[in-house]
């Protein structure tokens, strides 16, 4: 390895769990590639996703919807996060799915399927209702214009309907109770949307862990985003699936010093050595993911030993505690697993961190071209 760093994502891990979420799920997976397959890369983990069984795809973007269809991906794709004055045009000509959760939206939605070329199929259009995350999707107070616009636009042939969903706050705490009010709010969406005329298609509600810990919220399908690259979307809750992490993280020493007591390191002296040690120089830093909030607190792996970071992570480097050893400069530091023999998780970085592991990987693994990234297992 003659990386600075390296990113390496085994696809082989990928498939093992998509195809374990579809066999545990019962319902088509629609396995969720934004923000660059969370820093796996989305058009690699998308085509490892299809191979191990998802029927669907799922990103946030029309640009992420774009990226895999300019890839070559032509399956079951969903998008969910436009803005007003979004170009729907070509993504609809391609195909995929658009989420709707507003009456102006399906105007602007309307306007660009006038545009189709006739030889297109219709447009397809999937309603995003709010059951209490109060994120995207309609408010309940605006169903019945939301769901008459939709039927509206099916009638004079601007789109197909082809899906109803929502999404979880608290999936990951099963015993919550918004997780009943809002599954019972989305089978009221559900029924008002029927009562609309609709034939509400698809309808899913469950993303990872939801799919791993609350059967009766599967539906018709499932968002799975986390577990597809391995990680747990509720740690500390027992779901017994045997997931895979995807991500490993690796870096050089790219120097190794003496510190006497009483030195201190890097901006702010926010840590002094109590008695005299080594430290190496980890050539990582922010500006490839590694947060702030690291200092003084996560740890690595140096020749099989646990190190922990010392003073404040910068830009591009941070220093760890060799605790008196003095391995040669260019010796490899694992910032994360794979997983055993005491191997960093994401899930020690986001504790350490106080942070959620899909921060963890979406960072470290999102700074491609600061980074290198290299697949194996393809
Ligand atoms: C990100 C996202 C998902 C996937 O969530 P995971 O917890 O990673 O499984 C599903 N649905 C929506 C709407 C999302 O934004």
């Amino acid at each position: 390895m003659t990386a600075r760093a390296e990113i390496v994502v085994d696809l082989a891990a990928v498939r093992h769990n998509v195809a374990l979420l579809r066999e545990l799920a019962g319902v088509p997976v629609m396995a969720v590639v934004k923000a660059d397959g969370y820093g796996h890369g989305a058009v690699r983990v998308a085509r490892a996703a299809r191979a191990a069984g998802a029927e669907w795809l799922a990103v946030a973007t029309l640009d992420e919807a774009r990226a895999l269809r300019e890839a070559g991906d032509t399956g079951p794709l969903l998008a969910w996060l436009t803005v007003p004055g979004e170009r729907y045009d070509d993504v609809l000509a391609a195909g995929v799915d658009v989420t709707a959760y507003s009456v102006a939206q399906l105007d602007e939605i309307a306007a660009a399927a006038a545009r189709l070329p006739e030889a297109t199929a219709s447009a397809r259009v999937q309603l995003k209702v709010d059951t209490g995350l109060a994120r995207g999707g309609a408010p309940r107070a605006e169903w019945p214009a939301f769901f008459a616009r939709a039927r509206a636009g099916e009638t004079d042939g601007s789109w197909r309907v082809t899906g109803l969903w929502s999404h979880l706050a608290c999936a990951d705490e099963p015993d919550h109770p918004a997780n009943d009010a809002q599954q019972a709010a989305f089978d009221e969406a559900v029924d008002h949307a029927v009562d609309a005329g609709l034939e509400p298609g698809l309808r899913h509600l469950a993303n990872s862990a939801a799919t791993l810990l609350r059967p009766q919220a599967r539906y018709d399908a499932v968002r799975v985003g986390l577990a597809c690259y391995g990680l747990d979307p509720a740690p500390g809750v027992d779901h017994g699936t045997d997931l895979r992490p995807a991500m490993t993280v690796t870096s050089r020493l790219a120097l190794v010093k003496h510190l006497a007591a009483g030195d201190s390191v890097s901006y702010g002296h926010q840590w002094t050595a109590s008695a005299p040690t080594t430290v190496g120089l980890v050539p990582l830093g922010y500006g490839d993911g590694v947060p702030v909030a690291a200092t003084n607190v996560a740890e690595v792996v140096v020749e099989g030993k646990r190190r922990p970071v010392r003073g404040r992570v910068c830009m591009d480097q941070v220093l760890v505690d060799l605790g008196g050893d003095t391995p040669p400069a260019g010796t490899e530091v694992t910032l994360l697993g794979p997983p055993g023999d005491g191997r960093p998780t994401a899930d020690d970085w986001a504790r350490a961190c106080g942070t959620i592991n899909y921060e963890i990987v979406t960072r470290l693994g999102g700074q491609v071209g600061r980074t290198s990234r290299r697949y194996v297992g393809g």
